[in-house]
């Protein structure tokens, strides 16, 4: 039963979940807390999944097989096949994710180097009033900033084009760069690679674009209150509207809901965002107590561990 259960649980956070979670709109109010119950939901169901893997070989050996021959072969067959299951996943999650992380890495180490060398000097002195050291400036006509995350040991650095320099106010571009100085202290990028991880490593069936897309969206988030938080909602706002102006992606849905949030002086209330953290674990920790420790109590003494 635990494990038509764990299946159940698996299927539902992989589904119907992610896409009440994508749509619903107090999220935006709480992106931090957001964030947090996204992961665990993630996290939940890929422990469903896995305690589900485990599970059914035994369950089956419950259906088909009295108390008395659920011993030699037949339970050895179904340790076997629960390993084999439980282990796919895993290992499928595993490879994925350190692919994923090496390729990024060094995609990322040859843009860090080529952002230093084709940075502009004299223009990188002029932002370097504002904030010395990672900030870097590029020749461009489209106005545009964004932030290539470091490494342990190298800072990151934040990239801004020239014509940014040249369409935003002083405060405009101060907040812009503590939104992209936000991404990288807060390794936002860390939280973006496990999504996209996820995303690939689950099979097409149940795999969707909500929770990667709508993490992505809610980081952007955060960023624009760390932005808000330092120079103001007119300046984030100012910055926004001034890209999606002037640049080639113009008003693109996020931009529209990033600006109405910080125009509308979006701010999350305490008590919505303990709520969140606390659903957040309640999601990992009630299916264990409820379904995972009742099964382990009774499938261990099967396989001889009391
Ligand atoms: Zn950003």
């Amino acid at each position: 039963m635990a494990s038509v259960w764990l299946t159940g649980i698996a299927l539902v956070l992989a589904g119907p979940v992610p896409a009440l979670l994508a749509r619903a709109r107090w999220t935006r109010s709480v992106p931090r807390a957001a964030i947090v119950l996204w992961q665990s939901v993630a996290v939940a169901a890929v422990l469903a999944a896995v305690g589900s893997a485990l599970a059914a070989p035994e369950a089956l050996l419950r259906v088909f097989l009295h108390p008395e021959e659920r011993t030699g072969v037949a339970l050895a067959v179904a340790v076997g096949a629960a390993a084999v299951l439980a282990g796919l996943i895993v290992v499928r999650l595993v490879v994925v994710l350190v692919l994923l992380a090496v390729r990024t890495r060094v995609r990322r180490a040859r843009h860090r180097d080529m952002v230093d060398l084709l940075a502009r000097a004299d223009r990188g002195d002029a932002v370097g009033a504002l904030r010395a050291g990672t900030v870097r400036v590029l020749d461009g006509a489209v106005p545009f900033a964004y932030c290539v995350p470091g490494r342990v040991g190298r800072e990151g650095r934040v990239v801004l084009t020239g014509a940014a320099l040249d369409t935003l106010c002083p405060n405009e571009l101060r907040a812009v760069i503590a939104h992209e100085q936000a991404h990288l202290d807060a390794r936002h990028d860390l939280v973006r690679e496990g999504f996209t991880a996820l995303h690939k490593a689950f099979p097409v069936i149940v795999r969707s674009r909500e929770a990667r897309d709508t993490v992505a969206l809610l980081l952007e988030m955060l960023a624009d209150d760390a932005g808000r938080r330092r120079h103001g909602d007119a300046a984030m706002a100012g910055a926004l509207d001034a890209f999606a102006s002037t640049g080639r992606a113009g008003y693109g849905t996020d931009v529209v809901e990033r600006l109405e949030r910080i125009r509308s002086h979006v701010r999350g209330g305490r008590a919505l965002a303990v709520g969140t953290y606390l659903a957040a674990v309640a999601l990992v920790v009630v299916p264990t107590i409820t379904i995972v420790v009742p099964w382990l109590a009774d499938a261990l003494p099967v396989v001889g561990i009391r």
